[in-house]
């Protein structure tokens, strides 16, 4: 096992803008992990922050790089590179999902594993904050090869997760099928099951009701939520939303449900729009026969980036890191925007838009809901003893209304975005822990 040598301060320098990154790694977003850091500064600043309180939480606890084996079928063999980033373990075991995309890296998981830290600690859920990924494009694998891929990199990473260390989940390229095949490494190396070594499985090896819907489920929550705080009811509001995966084909859905008239969906090889809303069923049949929402029959074909700047009310950016930039975000006519992924707006998107009165909830309070249920399922799954739907979903409810209003009433008193608001809050319970606990030795 390598520990990789911990150089995210090593520089020395916690000021987020003057991290240098090799642009281009991802060609989304400029640099995740200095949009995190700035974040996290201005967090700090508002708590007052002491510099070495700080410099830690800017820096991930653990890191662990991998070299990944795959023998492909056609019996020539690969080499692929994982991450495991535990960026916080002062309020629990570290927790969050596993991504497979050609894009990732290092910085972008180290990104994404602070942020799980801090929206671990905002819902109030025992974990600190952890992400995996693995430099793959899963669309060009078959089922067998992503089967060996998941079980080497799970071999790899043996030593530091498990579920009092660090708990895996799904995240973009990876679903219940690779958390089976996860649980199943991890079991079988232990000598016995553990189901709860990963959340997000299949319901018929310990996975929970609720789990797959959750974070769509959450994001409704608080999209309704703040809808109604800027006077919109659902029934008289029209969304566009981007991404129709995991997260934004069922937001959508239940958008829907509650009355918001979703105009337009996009997915990465394109996007439909509809005045007046989309069927989203008829929308859905036809994904799942051609694989895309291109080419559906109910709707005009409009270009991915158009949607953004649509004149929706409620914005939904489910997708990937960075398409809110200072390029895009000047388009952006929606009054709300909602992030369902992680990420999704830069810092420059982040200050035009609230030059513009655009209301932002951010990705650690509006997608909490999949790591919610993931904390039901691991509880559920280490009492071996299981709820009903209806249960999962009225605390998911309870959880994420509580949050926003938390959220919102901080932001308000203090006269702050609602992220910084959501930032300050997790970081400062993030910190209550690291306190009490102390420093060893
Ligand atoms: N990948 C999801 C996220 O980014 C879920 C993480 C989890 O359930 O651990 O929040």
């Amino acid at each position: 096992m390598s520990i990789v040598a911990d150089s995210v301060v090593a520089a020395g320098r916690l000021d987020a803008a003057s991290h240098a990154h090799p642009s281009g790694a991802h060609p989304h977003t400029a640099d995740p992990l200095a949009d995190a850091r700035t974040q996290l500064a201005e967090a700090a600043g508002i708590l007052g922050l002491p510099d070495g309180l700080h410099r830690m939480l800017a820096t991930p606890r653990r890191e662990l790089t991998v070299a990944v084996p795959l023998r492909l079928d056609s019996g020539e063999t690969r080499l692929f590179t994982g991450h495991r980033v535990q960026h916080n373990f002062s309020r629990g075991p570290a927790k969050g999902g596993l991504r497979y995309s050609p894009n990732v890296s290092l910085d972008e998981v180290r990104a994404l594993a602070m942020w799980m830290t801090w929206k671990c600690a905002l819902l109030d859920v025992p974990y600190g904050g952890a992400k995996g990924g693995v430099a793959i494009d899963p669309r060009a694998h078959s089922t067998a090869e992503l089967e060996r891929l998941t079980r080497r990199y799970t071999s790899e990473i043996l030593p530091i997760i498990g579920p009092e260390r660090d708990i895996p989940a799904p995240d973009i390229g990876t679903d219940e099928q690779t958390m089976a095949w996860m649980m199943d490494t991890y079991s079988v190396n232990s000598g016995y099951t553990v189901p709860g070594i990963v959340t997000g499985k299949p319901i018929a090896l310990g996975g929970s009701l609720g789990r797959a819907s959750a974070t769509s489920r959450g994001v409704t929550h608080v999209a309704l939520a703040a809808l109604a705080h800027v006077g919109l009811r659902p029934e008289r509001s029209t969304a566009a939303v981007q991404g129709f995966g995991k997260v934004g084909a069922d937001a959508a859905r239940f958008l829907a449900e509650a009355g918001v008239a979703v105009e337009a969906v996009s997915d990465l090889y394109g996007a439909v729009h509809r005045a007046g809303g989309l069927d989203l069923e008829a929308l859905s049949a036809h994904v799942r026969e051609t694989g895309t929402v291109v080419g559906f029959p109910g709707a005009d074909p409009i270009d991915g980036q158009a949607l953004l700047g649509l004149d929706v009310d409620l914005l939904v950016p489910a997708a990937v890191e960075g398409v809110l930039h200072a390029g895009t975000a000047e388009a952006v006519r929606a009054r709300v925007v909602v992030e369902g992924a992680n990420g999704p707006t830069t810092a420059d998107g982040d200050r035009i838009l609230a030059e513009r009165g655009v209301l932002v909830v951010p990705d650690i309070l509006a997608n909490a809901g999949g790591v919610i249920v993931s904390y039901f399922e691991w509880v559920q799954a280490n009492q071996a003893y299981w709820w009903r739907a209806d249960e999962v979903e009225s605390r998911l409810e309870e959880r994420m209304l509580n949050a926003w209003s938390h959220v919102l009433g901080y932001a308000e008193a203090r006269g702050l975005s609602l992220r910084t608001a959501a930032t300050a809050l997790a970081v400062e319970r993030v910190a209550e822990a690291h306190r009490l606990r102390g420093l060893y030795p």
